[in-house]
């Protein structure tokens, strides 16, 4: 669709087109609150006839797919952001109005809606019903859940709420398969043009604006429809007696964001050592098998070590969005957010921000896309722009390396902990002040908001499906892939032709020679009094990339092969290296926005250059002021 920023790249490419010249589709809107199982019903509807899009101009993604019908005429799914209301309080909920009232560039006018509401939770998710039938385009009301909704003694009768609301009602269960059969009858009768009008409901409609009115409104037409809610769980009230208790409910919180950490960084070690010997010893291989050649050079060392050095991450990002996935489908991820909310009030900010924060540890990329999640826009905001001050693990590598070449090991807190486990943990308590620091200056001033009520439902806990998560990691790795894949690739084919021009007599020059030495050269003077030479420079330079590159990038400079002899590469930075400028360089890269990835998704997100350019320049000045400042404390003994 014109819309969709990757028709090129599509893997749906026999997939749904909105092309000038081809026939109009019918085009379906489904359209629910978060969690009534839209997307379940989606890939029930579509199989995989379907892609992610972007609607223009904005940050929300959605999914487009052809409905498995037999008749002629084409039939377009457009999966709808989940919302409550179209009173547009979140940007969702702004595109969800947009696209059903015909006012999204790019987007056609739905011919029809496709309402999916929980049955287990009907008194509420009722209240969507009034501004979607409102909208008087042929409508389906499915009830979806409905064997939840069975299984725990609830009832509704269908033919009466369908003559409450004017308009068809479906007994639906998406997961299990059940009624979906009424749901294509529905599309294919719609699409040929009848049997789809609505009915002038037994009780009008509310008046839309009035919140309180569609509540009154959606508890009478349950009530006329002999609504009967299910009981909770027993389980689930057992379990929220113990994950939202004041003491229990905080010391399992903090169990699970351990066990979360733990995991993401060992769980995913032996995956990562995996790939990264894989890339290399294909690296190496590939230089054997193949006579050397320039060529050669920059498909192995720029662009195969350059990609390789993010693909390597690849483990650690699904095990994240697999921890992510498993906790938010199976419940736990509303109560944890709900007893954070409380913690994270101090500091001005929300529960909902603590999810994104949480997963920055890995990577602020997926972090600030998670940030989706929290309506206020504000919050949102600050959120995006303290994500990157959380040490994300592509710091490790530097500081890893520095640590065990500057820090000499002795025991600080017995056997427990040594200087150098030490100095990391400053590090990453470092980064965790920086942030909350910058959040409660932010909402203090430019960001201030009222505090957004808390509203989150809590749905009941359920077994997460196998299914649902691995269309999670699915999407996840292809964005991560594409997005990160396609900034290294281009720095790496940059990084290496700068440090092979010049030639000299037809040969590459020594770096201090080449364009990227200039360039190292040039900016010594300015990074001097934070105790960096010129190869440092080289360094930070390659390392807005992705901050890991500079490893790599010194490894080369100085003369190395590559990072894989990290002890050869310690005795160069030992020898060229001051204690105060090793310590300047590991400040530095606690503050600073080392990272390409972070600075394109920041201005994705945020619609713009001014944010991810306010907070480069902020994060660049702390960490060139922090590095200097260490410096000057390390020379003058203080440290
Ligand atoms: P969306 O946010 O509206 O797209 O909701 P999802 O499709 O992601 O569904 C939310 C959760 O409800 C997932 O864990 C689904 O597996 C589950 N779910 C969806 N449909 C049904 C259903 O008919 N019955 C039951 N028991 N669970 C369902």
């Amino acid at each position: 669709m014109s819309g969709c920023h990757d028709c090129d790249n599509c893997p749906a490419a026999s997939g749904p087109s909105f092309h000038p010249n081809s026939p109009a589709p019918h085009v379906v809107a489904l359209v629910g609150p978060p969690n009534s199982g839209k997307s379940t019903l989606f890939n029930r509807l579509t199989g995989l006839r379907q892609k992610v899009a972007n609607f223009p101009g904005v940050t929300v993604e959605h999914h487009v797919g052809r409905a498995k019908t037999t008749g002629t005429r084409e039939v377009v799914l457009v999966d709808l952001p989940g919302v409550y209301s179209l009173n547009p309080r979140s940007e969702d909920e702004q595109v969800t109005r947009d696209v059903l009232a015909g006012g999204m560039d790019g987007v056609p006018k739905p011919d029809s809606i496709l309402l999916i509401l929980d049955c287990t939770n009907l008194a509420r998710h009722l209240v969507l019903a009034a501004p979607i039938l409102a909208l008087k385009l042929p409508t389906l009301i499915i009830l979806n859940m409905a064997d939840d909704l069975a299984s725990r003694g609830g009832e509704v009768d269908t033919a009466a709420l369908a003559s409450q609301l004017g308009a068809p009602v479906a007994l639906v269960s998406a997961a299990k398969g059940d009624g979906v059969e009424k749901v294509l009858q529905f599309i294919e009768g719609t699409a040929q043009g009848h049997g789809a009008a609505l009915k002038s409901p037994l009780i009008q409609l509310p008046v839309l604006q009035d919140v309180p009115k569609c509540r009154q409104w959606a508890g009478q037409v349950g009530a006329g429809a002999a609504y009967k809610a299910p009981e909770p769980p027993l389980w689930t009230r057992r379990l929220d007696s113990v994950f939202l208790h004041p003491v229990a409910g905080v010391a399992v919180f903090i169990v699970v964001i351990v066990a979360v950490f733990q995991t993401i960084f060992t769980g995913a070690k032996p995956l990562m050592d995996g790939l990264q010997n894989l890339v290399q010893t294909s690296g190496v291989w590939m230089l054997k098998a193949v006579p050397d050649s320039i060529l050669m050079s920059l498909l192995v060392n720029g662009i195969w070590k350059g990609v390789g050095s993010v693909i390597v991450f690849l483990p650690q990002i699904l095990l994240l969005f697999l921890f992510i996935g498993f906790l938010e489908d199976s419940g736990y991820l509303a109560r944890a957010a709900l007893i954070a909310d409380r913690t994270m009030a101090k500091f001005g900010l929300q529960g909902k921000s603590f999810i994104p924060l949480l997963s920055a540890y890995a990577c602020a990329v997926p972090a600030i896309m998670s940030t989706r999640t929290i309506e206020n826009k504000r919050d949102r905001l600050a959120t995006i722009m303290i994500a990157p001050f959380m040490t994300c693990s592509a710091r490790l590598p530097v500081y890893t390396l520095i640590i065990a070449a500057f820090i000499k090991e002795r025991p600080l807190l017995g056997p427990f902990l040594g200087t150098q486990a030490g100095a990391m943990l400053g590090l990453y308590v470092l980064g965790f002040v920086a942030a909350i620091v910058t959040a409660r200056l932010l909402k203090s001033s430019v960001l201030k908001s009222e505090k957004t009520a808390f509203v989150l439902e809590m749905p009941p806990y359920r077994m997460p499906t196998w299914r649902s998560l691995g269309l999670r990691l699915y999407d996840r790795a292809k964005i991560f892939l594409r997005r990160a894949g396609t900034v290294i690739l281009a720095v790496a084919i940059v990084l290496w032709v700068l440090l092979n021009l010049p030639l000299h007599n037809g040969k590459p020059p020594a770096i201090t020679d080449s364009y990227a030495g200039a360039i190292g050269h040039s900016i010594e003077p300015v990074i001097k009094p934070l105790g960096f030479n010129w190869k440092i420079g080289i360094g930070l330079i390659s390392s807005i990339a992705a901050r890991e590159v500079i490893v790599g990038t010194l490894g080369t400079i100085y003369g190395m092969e590559s990072s894989e002899h990290p002890e050869g590469l310690q005795h160069s930075l030992q020898s060229e290296m001051t204690q105060g400028g090793a310590i300047a360089l590991l400040i530095f890269f606690a503050f600073a926005m080392q990272c390409m990835s972070t600075i394109a998704v920041v201005r994705r997100e945020t619609g713009g250059w001014r944010w991810p350019a306010i907070q480069f320049s902020y994060m660049t000045f702390l960490a060139y002021a922090g590095g200097f400042v260490t410096n000057q404390l390390v020379h003058s003994g203080i440290m």
